[in-house]
């Protein structure tokens, strides 16, 4: 059994954020970042998930917060709903995403459109606009 990427992409882990996320290789497209945030939400590695984001809007404050909630939810999955721009020629991008997760038990999700723009020609996250 391979290991799969928890992002759903059907590829392995190590052929897909498992790079991105520790830092071997850079995201190539704004999606591939969103994909390896959402694994790392997955696996609670808040360092991954404050490192990706735009140092403008990045929840240092929070990262006890993000991390307890991320290892209390059971992750389910991830569905891309549609990508704007965020290219490897692209300085912005926008990913519509739909994750869901168990809460205490309880079904639930994230429906999220999340603004990604490059910082030091890395993609970061910068917000996210719920739906
Ligand atoms: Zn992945």
């Amino acid at each position: 059994m391979p290991n799969l990427c928890p992002c759903g992409s059907g590829q392995t882990y190590t052929d897909c954020c498992e790079p991105i996320i520790s830092g071997k290789r850079n995201a190539e497209t704004a999606l591939q970042l969103m994909r390896s945030r959402y694994t790392a939400f997955s696996k609670a590695n808040v360092d991954y998930l404050l490192r990706s984001h735009a140092s403008q809007t990045r929840p240092v404050k929070d990262r006890k917060n993000i991390e307890r909630w991320a290892k209390s939810v059971v992750w389910m999955g991830l569905s891309i709903i549609s990508t704007e721009s965020g290219e490897a020629n692209d300085e912005t991008g926008y990913v519509e995403f739909k994750a869901t997760f168990l809460e205490k038990g309880k079904p639930d999700q994230i429906h999220e459109r999340s603004l990604f723009h490059r910082e030091n020609g890395k993609w970061v996250y910068v917000s996210g606009m719920h739906f």
